[in-house]
This record gives C-alpha cells, structure tokens and sequence, in this order.
C-alpha cells in the first residue's frame, strides 16, 4: 500500500453566542477545525484533526508514495519537520486511522488494548460565579460525571478559590475536582508572566483545603525546579504537559520528577507514538498520563485511544461546558457527536480505526478551503 495523496480541508464554525476560553484573551467567535485525509492506492483512507496543518504542502512530497503503515518512520520524520516548522501530527493520527482501517481493527487495540473505556471529566472551559459553578456541578454529577476540572486564572485567583469551594459544597465527595491554573504556555501575543512558584504554593494549598486531585500547570514549562518543589511542598498532585514542544521536554519533566501528571495531546504534542512511548514510561514510574483533548470530536478520539491503548487515566479529559462549549459545537464535523455514557464513561467501541464517521453534510457545509 502507499500514500496517493494528503488531503486538508479547513473548516470553520460560527459559534453565536461566542465562546469564552478562560485561557484565551478574546471571546471565540467561530471554531476551526482542520481535517487531514491520507488516501492511497488500496483505496483505503485514514483521517485525523487537531493542530492547523498550516505550512504542511511544503513538506507532503516526504509522505507521498511510501508505505503508511510505516508509522515509526513517519513518527520520525514529523519530529524533524518540527524542529524547522509546524507540529503536523494530525497527520501520525491520520496514519494510525488509516493503519487500524487496514487492518479492520481500534487503533486502542494497535497500541496494546489495555483497557476499553475511561471516566472521564468534566472539563470545564469558561470562568464563571461560584453559585453558577455549584449549578453546573450538580447537573454535572446527575449527569453521570465522575470528576470536573475548573480553571482558575491567575489574576482572578480569590474568585476562583469560590468557584472550588462551591463546587465541593455542591457535591460533596461525589466527584473528583481539578484545577488547571494554565501558566505552562500562552497564547501567541499573550506575554503576562506566569505565576512564580511561592504565588503557586499559596494558591495549591488554599485548593488542598477542598480536596483537589491535581493542580494543573501552575507554573511556567520551564520551570521544572518549581514544579519538583510544588509537589515536594504541598503534597498536591502536579500536572502538565498538553504543549510540550518536543518528546525531550517532557521526558526532561520526568526525570526531573517535576510531574505527577503527564497530559501530552497527540494531535497538538507529540504524536500518538510518542505520546505512548512517554506514557508508558510514565506508568512504568508510577505517574499518571492522561492526555489533553482540546480540540475537537477526532482529537478526543485519537487521545482516548491512546490512553485506552497503554492503560492511563484514571479520568480522561472531556472537553465540556454547556451552553458555551457543547458535543454539537466540539464535534460538528462527526455524523454523531461523542458522547459519556450514563456511567460517566468514554468507550472506544468497536469501529475501526479512530472510530468515526464524519458528517459528509456538515463537512461540505463549514469547509472554506484548505489549510494554509
Ligand atoms: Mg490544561
């Protein structure tokens, strides 16, 4: 089998009333998604989402006419494209859709098939009241969710600590509460500074009061000493990682013991292969890996599993936050939304591949052109 031809399709979602990212300085006022199709000569097509794929035309010729089941080679030749330009590992997801639809079977199942459904969280995305957080928190927990993640920004930090309480308040010990303070990376232009680690320490110990399971990026990705002293001083769980640029830096991370946590995305960082290879090594360490998913309905999918795949969690993470942040919007690409069971579980099921079948409709409808 070889690669015929790549494939990238931008698409681009209207969301009205706009969606207001707590990380992001600028309310959201349409969603982007960039799908890469891999074809080839056995007529079989592997399909994948996440990063923007922007600048990657100049590079497709490395891809065209080899072998697509020969991921560790395309893995390889990814990393030296990101040293000189994007990180295109939508494209590596492509490849490993395209490997589990050749072959009729998950991609989780390629990756070791450890296990076949993860809890998920609740992960929410806008700053809100406490009393509404509480609200969101108990429909959260009739829902079915296990846990839920609150962000908390960093020039907002006594709201936030409400926003925790009341949450703790509302439900009690029925779920699981993390906190992301997201200071590992910013958005491009956004140059605030990140806490610094004695600001961090006064902020994890104020959340320990309610009992949180981790704290998430504190600090700035460099700073891996006041990552390590975090953990040692507070006793809290630290995590991080979704950005990481390169596998070193996270493999810097662990050896350094500056993580509890390891949350690499596949389809922005590192890769499906190379998100497994940490992750296991990770697990073989007693650490946690469960990636990010901020993307959309594919990029969940392809970290779902992965993380099924090696065995992580214990939760993965569920892009979620109605009516802002909804599965119709997340997944308007998908011909059905993925959606948590009623035991706050993600299966990966037993489609092929990534396990999903796009809205040929919605796809045609919200494509304005190809990535840039
Ligand atoms: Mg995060």
């Amino acid at each position: 089998m070889k690669i015929t031809s790549i494939e990238t399709r931008r698409l681009r979602l209207p969301l009205a009333p706009p969606f207001h990212a707590a990380w992001d300085p600028d309310p959201r006022v349409h969603f982007d998604a960039t799908l890469v199709h891999v074809h080839t000569d056995d007529g079989v097509t592997g399909t994948a989402s996440g990063d923007t794929m922007d600048g990657f035309a100049a590079f497709e010729h490395l891809f065209i006419g080899t072998d697509p089941l020969a991921l560790s080679v395309h893995a390889r030749t990814l990393e030296t494209i990101s040293f000189h330009a994007g990180r295109y590992w939508p494209l590596e997801a492509a490849l490993w859709d395209l490997a589990g639809r050749a072959i009729g079977a998950p991609v989780a199942t390629l990756l070791g098939g450890a296990v076949d459904r993860l809890p998920v969280y609740a992960s929410l995305g806008e700053l809100r009241s406490p009393d509404r957080r509480a609200d969101d928190a108990r429909a959260l927990a009739q829902d079915g969710f296990r846990a839920v993640k609150v962000r908390l920004a960093a020039d907002r930090i006594a709201e936030g600590l409400s926003v925790v309480a009341a949450i703790r308040d509302a439900v009690g010990d029925a779920m699981e509460i993390m906190v992301d303070l997201n200071q590992w990376w910013r958005m491009a232009g956004d140059i605030a500074r990140s806490l610094d680690p004695q600001a961090a320490r006064r902020v994890i110990e104020a959340l320990a009061e309610h009992g949180v399971l981790w704290v998430e990026e504190p600090v700035a990705g460099a700073d891996l000493d006041g990552m390590r002293m975090l953990r040692h001083q507070t006793g809290t769980r630290i995590a991080g990682g979704e950005m990481a640029r390169s596998f070193d830096e996270l493999r810097r991370a662990l050896d350094h013991d500056a993580l509890d946590v390891l949350q690499p995305d596949v389809v922005l960082s590192l890769g499906v292969s190379g998100a497994r290879t940490i992750g296991d090594l990770a697990l073989r360490r007693n650490r946690w890996f469960t990636p990010h998913t901020w993307t959309n309905g594919i990029g969940l999918l392809a970290n779902l599993h992965v993380c099924c795949g090696i065995g992580g969690g214990p939760f993965l993470e569920y892009p979620y936050d109605p009516p802002g942040w909804t599965p119709a919007r997340r997944d308007f690409m998908l011909a059905a939304p993925v959606m948590v069971d009623a035991d706050g579980c993600l299966a990966v099921g037993e489609g092929a591949g990534l396990g999903f079948e796009l809205d040929g409709e919605a796809v045609a409808h919200y494509t304005v052109g190809a990535a840039g």
